[in-house]
């Protein structure tokens, strides 16, 4: 089967090249390949499978339609399954953001929801631009595409989306954010940066294939803020955030912050296709059919969906992915110790991410720079604080001396913080050992080399000692394949 689907399916393909693997049966949080092998999912459909594969309380839902006799196609009319879908869906929303919202039911990708937003606020506002972020992945279809990282759109103006590790400012934490704040600040207030008045904000409350990027809570407010108070609509994508994901059931809850639109979709289905745009009912200006399409009125999906929102909220699992994430990320720091190619550790909830890097190749040393003295830079050692992880990072906006011109003051010379290169060869060996251990990881990140964790939210803790052991394992051989090439680069052994 392998072979021939080596031979038959597109050069495009994507997971299938490093998970040569040919599931036949799954449950919870286990895949049973057709050789008989077993493995701990902690890929689970890109983070689409809260409740991991054919939980009960879905495979109940998508059973009891079935033998209703209810009508799987209807297009967007409105039925029992939908009407539930959205009672509780609209249950689970904050009660600012709920109590004037209204929902499209889009085609049955996250990348057809982007497409509808946008299309939403362009409408709404009248404008074209687009403010997005660095990293930012949003989807595959045009609009998506456009907003995401790697593209060169001139409707869109890229921001620097925070990060302590690889900080665009060398200097991460709270500073870091806060310049990168005071940049868009500065940008849409400058009447010569250029940059049109934008007809959105979009952005990911934790950056997931950029990396696993939590974004600071006190500069999710900033922008905010910022967007607020310059009439732009704010739109949180939570395709891969939501529902519980993060350690609260919408990631947008952990700043408290109300957007005008939200992105949803992945474990919305409950494992089947369904994606929404949900947003405040001022933008409700579009004229009918502006986002129509034929598959939008998926009567499974929603009854699984509407099954799986409810048994993360009965059952109290964004609590657990908090609690859980947090003792995994601290698993994780410790781990790191004793393998000094984890480079850093992060992530929130249930979404966690090891970068992985190559201690041979340092970075170039950079040139002195002479800037005003900032906060001492974060240190990125692994640590093994008994306390558990660090909170997220506590916004406090910088001393009133820092507001002064910086060139007026005693120059600094900024302490080189830069972390070591990416190793994407050697991420790429780890997740091959963790496939021979019997753990399914991703990779992500702008280079391929973050080693990517999203188990269900009903993973147990014996589980998640067993995932932490078997990535423990795969580092140590992945490591010790790994041999230097003559140009001093990493090579992996195997081809
Ligand atoms: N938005 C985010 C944040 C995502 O992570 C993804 C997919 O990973 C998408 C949008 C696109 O979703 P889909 O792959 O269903 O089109």
């Amino acid at each position: 089967m392998l072979r021939r689907q080596s031979a038959r399916e597109s050069a495009a393909r994507t997971y299938a090249r490093a998970l040569p693997i040919v599931p036949v049966r799954a449950r919870g949080m286990t895949i049973e390949g057709a050789d008989g092998q077993r493995y701990l999912d902690c890929l689970s459909g890109a983070g689409t499978l809260a409740l991991g594969h054919n939980h009960p309380v879905v495979l109940e839902a998508i059973r009891s339609v079935l033998d209703s006799g209810a009508p799987l196609h209807v297009l967007d009319l409105a039925t029992p399954v939908k009407d539930a879908f959205t009672t509780e869906l609209f249950r689970t929303l904050p009660p600012a953001f709920a109590d004037r919202a209204r929902i499209q039911f889009c085609g049955p990708a996250g990348t057809d929801a982007v497409e509808a937003a946008l299309k939403l606020v362009r409408t709404a506002t009248g404008r074209e631009g687009l403010l997005a972020f660095t990293g930012a992945y949003h989807g595959m279809t045009a609009g998506a595409l456009e907003a995401s990282g790697g593209a060169r759109d001139v409707r869109v103006t890229r921001l620097p989306y925070p990060q302590d590790y690889r900080c665009p400012f060398g200097i991460g934490g709270p500073d870091g954010a806060e310049l990168a704040a005071r940049w868009t600040e500065n940008l849409l207030d400058d009447s010569k940066s250029g940059v049109p008045d934008p007809a959105a904000m979009i952005l990911e409350p934790v950056q997931g294939e950029g990396g696993v990027l939590p974004a600071p809570d006190a500069w999710l407010r900033r922008m905010r803020d910022i967007t607020a108070a310059r009439g732009i609509p704010l739109i949180a994508d939570e395709v891969q955030t939501g529902v519980g994901r993060t350690g609260a059931f919408w990631a947008v809850e952990h700043s408290g912050i109300v957007p005008d639109v939200l992105v949803l979709s992945k474990a919305i289905g409950g494992s089947l296709p369904l994606a929404v745009v949900v947003y405040h009912d001022d933008l409700d200006v579009w004229p009918p059919g502006a986002h129509a399409g034929t598959f939008r009125g998926n009567q499974l999906a929603m009854a699984a969906g509407a099954a799986t929102l409810a048994y993360v909220r009965e059952n109290r699992l964004a609590e657990r992915a908090a609690t859980l994430g947090a003792r995994m990320l601290t698993g994780l720091r410790s781990l790191a110790v004793d393998h000094p190619c984890v480079g850093d550790v992060r992530g929130r909830g249930l979404m966690l991410g090891l970068e992985l890097v190559d201690l041979e190749r340092a970075q170039p040393a950079p040139p002195t720079r002479h800037l005003d003295s900032l906060t001492p830079p974060p240190t990125y050692g692994p640590t093994t604080d008994p306390a558990g992880p660090p909170k997220a990072p506590q916004y406090q906006h910088p001393h009133p001396h820092r507001h002064n011109h910086p060139q007026r003051h005693q120059p600094h010379s900024l302490p080189d913080t830069r972390p070591h290169p990416p190793a994407p060869e050697l991420a790429a060996a780890v997740q091959r050992e963790c496939l021979r251990r019997g753990l399914i990881v991703e990779l992500g990140g702008r280079h391929s080399s973050v080693v990517r964790l999203l188990p269900p939210l009903t993973i147990t803790d014996e589980q998640a000692t067993a995932v932490l052991d078997r990535l423990a394992d795969a580092l140590t051989a992945a490591e010790r394949s790994h041999r230097r090439t003559t140009d001093g680069r990493l090579a992996p052994d195997h081809p």
